[in-house]
C-alpha cells in the first residue's frame, strides 16, 4: 500500500477532498513511496480563513514571545536532524550529508528570524516639527504565503518562514509536490514548539492551489522560488493582483578560471559544486570559464581524472558522492539536453547517460557529464540544465570571460578563482550577477547577509533573509503626532516649559 499524504491545516493533518494525486517517488528506486494529495480551491480558501484567524492572536504576541517559539523550534529539530535527514535524502534523492546541510541552512535562518524583534524596531524623530513627533512602525502583513521547489524542502521553506512568523504573520507554505514529507514535519514541529495551530499551514498542490493564493485577496504577500517561467508568472499575476511577491527564478552560474588559479583547488572545487546533489542547485556552478588554452587544457585534464573517481549511488550510502536525479522526467530533460549538446557541435568528453549503479536499476540515476568547447551560441550554453552536466566555455582574455556571465540572461551566482586581489576587486565590481564567490565556489550568504540574483533569476526587489526578509513580511506605519492642548499647554499641570 502506497503513503497517503495529507495536507496541515489549524495545527491538524487533514486529508485531501478533491480526489487529486501526485506521486512521491523514491528516486532510488523509482518506485511510488507515496501519494500527496493536491488542493483544490475550496480547500486552499479554507487554508486561508483558519490562517486568517489565527494571525488576529499571533500577530498580537509581544515580537520576543514570538522570537521564543522560535527558539524552541531550533532545540526540537535538533533532536531530529538525522532522521529527518533520511527522510529528505529518500524523497530528494541527495546524499544524507547534502539533506542535513539543507536543514542546516534553513535553521541559521530561524536562528536569525529570532533576532527579530531587532528588526522589527521602528524609527523616531522628536521634534520634527514644533511639537511634533514622527515615528514609523513594522506591522505584519497578515496572511503570507511561500510557494518553494523540490531542490531544497527544507531550506527554502525555513528561509519564507522564519522571518513570516517572526513578524507576526499567518504562513501558508505550499512545498512541491516531489517531496512534501519535510515540510509536513516542520509543521509539526512549528506547533510543538508552541506556535499557535493555524500559523503555520501546509497546503499541498499544484497550480489550483497557487492560482486561488494568488487570487484570494486574504493572502497579501506570496515568496516564491522556482523555475524562471513560473517565477515571472507568480511575479505577474501577484502584481496585478495587487499582492507583494518577491519570485526567484533559475540560474547559469558560472566560474571564471584566471591563469594564476591553484587548478587543483579548482578542480575539487568545480566537481563539488558542478555535480553535488546531482546539478540539483539554484546556486551549483554549471559553466566553468577557464582563461587562456593552457588553463583550460589543464583543467579539463584534471576534471576528466577527478570525475573518473566520483561514485554515484545510493542516497543513502554514505560513501556516495551523489545520487539520482529527483524523477524521471528530470532525468529525461537533463539526458535530452546532452543529446542536444552533442548536435550542436560541442565535445562531449564524458558521458553520463544510462548510467545505473549495480543493484537499482529503474532508479533516476545519471553519471557526471562534462563538455569542452560550447560555446555561448548554444542552448547548453544558454539554457538551466539543473543536473550533473558541467559545460566548459574557454575564454582567450579576462574580459572576454567577464562579458559571459555578465551577459548571461540569470544572474544567480558567480565565482572567480584567482591568486590576484587586483583581479578579483575589479571583478567583484564590474560583473552583472547578484552573488559572488572569490575563491569560493557557491557563494550563498549567511543567514544575515541577504540571498538573491539579478536579472531573470528574480522578479521582485527585496532579497531573501537578512534584514530586506523583514522588510518584505511587513508594512510600514508612520505616525506624525502633536499634543497641542495637553496640562502643560494649559497649566493644569502646573508651571513648566512646554516641550520642545
Ligand atoms: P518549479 O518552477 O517547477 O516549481 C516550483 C514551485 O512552483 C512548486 O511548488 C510547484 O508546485 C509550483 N508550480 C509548478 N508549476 C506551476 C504552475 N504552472 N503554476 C503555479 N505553480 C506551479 O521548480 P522546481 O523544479 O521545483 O525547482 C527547480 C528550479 O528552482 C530551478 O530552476 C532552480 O534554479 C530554481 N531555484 C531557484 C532558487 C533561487 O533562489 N533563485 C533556489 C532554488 C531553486
Amino acid at each position: 500500500m502506497v503513503r497517503e499524504l495529507t495536507h496541515f491545516i489549524g495545527g491538524r493533518h487533514v486529508r485531501g477532498t478533491s480526489g487529486l494525486f501526485s506521486d512521491v517517488f523514491d528516486p532510488n528506486t523509482g518506485q511510488v513511496q507515496a501519494r500527496v494529495p493536491l488542493a483544490n480551491r475550496a480547500e486552499t480558501e479554507a487554508a486561508i480563513a483558519v490562517a486568517e484567524e489565527a494571525q488576529l492572536e499571533w500577530g498580537s504576541w509581544t515580537p520576543q514571545r514570538r522570537a521564543r517559539v522560535l527558539l524552541r523550534f531550533l532545540e526540537l529539530i535538533d533532536k531530529e536532524m538525522d532522521s529527518l535527514a533520511r527522510v529528505l535524502s529518500s524523497e530528494h534523492g541527495k546524499t544524507v550529508a547534502d539533506a542535513l546541510g539543507d536543514i542546516q541552512r534553513g535553521l541559521e535562518v530561524i536562528e536569525f528570524a529570532a533576532g527579530g524583534p531587532h528588526l522589527l524596531k521602528g524609527e523616531y524623530s522628536v521634534g520634527a516639527g514644533t511639537g511634533i513627533d514622527v515615528y514609523s512602525m513594522r506591522q505584519p502583513l497578515g496572511v503570507v504565503a511561500g510557494i518553494t521547489p523540490f531542490n531544497f524542502p527544507a531550506m527554502i521553506p525555513l528561509w519564507k518562514a522564519g522571518p513570516a512568523l517572526a513578524s507576526g504573520n499567518a504562513f501558508i507554505l505550499k512545498p512541491s509536490e516531489r517531496d512534501p514529507s519535510v515540510p509536513l514535519r516542520l509543521a509539526e514541529l512549528f506547533l510543538a514548539a508552541g506556535l499557535p495551530a493555524g500559523v503555520f499551514n501546509v497546503v499541498n498542490g499544484g497550480k489550483e492551489s497557487v492560482d486561488t493564493l494568488l487570487e484570494d485577496p486574504r493572502v497579501k504577500a506570496l515568496g516564491f522560488v522556482g523555475s524562471t517561467p513560473i517565477a515571472q508568472h507568480i511575479y505577474t499575476q501577484a502584481a496585478a493582483n495587487g499582492k507583494r511577491a518577491q519570485c526567484f527564478g533559475g540560474a547559469k552560474n558560472h566560474m571564471i578560471i584566471m591563469p594564476d588559479a591553484d587548478l587543483d583547488l579548482v578542480a575539487d572545487a568545480l566537481i563539488g559544486a558542478g555535480y553535488g546533489a546531482a546539478g540539483e542547485r539554484c546556486m551549483a556552478i554549471s559553466v566553468a570559464v577557464p582563461v587562456g588554452r593552457d588553463t583550460a587544457d589543464a583543467l579539463v585534464a584534471k576534471l576528466t581524472e577527478r570525475i573518473g573517481a566520483l561514485k554515484v549511488g545510493h542516497s543513502l550510502d554514505a560513501t556516495s558522492d551523489y545520487g539520482p536525479l529527483v524523477n524521471g522526467p528530470a532525468l529525461d530533460r537533463v539526458e535530452e539536453y546532452v543529446r542536444i549538446g552533442v548536435e550542436e557541435g560541442a565535445e562531449l568528453l564524458v558521458d553520463g547517460r544510462g548510467f545505473r549503479p549495480d543493484g537499482f536499476p529503474n532508479g533516476f540515476f545519471m553519471g557526471p557529464t562534462l563538455f569542452d568547447r560550447v560555446t555561448p551560441k548554444m542552448r547548453i550554453y544558454r539554457e538551466e540544465i539543473f543536473g550533473p552536466v558541467l559545460i566548459v566555455t574557454r575564454a582567450d582574455t579576462y574580459e572576454e570571460a567577464l562579458r559571459l556571465p555578465s551577459e548571461h540572461e540569470y544572474g544567480n551566482g558567480v565565482s572567480i578563482y584567482t591568486a590576484d586581489g587586483d583581479v578579483a576587486r575589479n571583478f567583484t565590481t564590474r560583473v552583472n550577477t547578484g552573488m559572488v564567490g572569490v575563491n569560493v565556489p557557491i557563494p550563498v550568504p549567511i543567514a544575515y547577509h541577504t540571498f538573491g540574483g539579478w536579472k531573470r533569476s528574480v522578479f521582485g526587489d527585496l532579497n531573501q533573509h537578512g534584514p530586506d526578509s523583514f522588510r518584505f513580511y511587513t508594512k510600514t506605519k508612520t505616525v506624525t503626532s502633536r499634543w497641542p492642548a495637553g496640562a502643560l499647554r494649559s497649566g493644569a499641570a502646573g508651571p513648566g516649559t512646554a516641550t520642545p
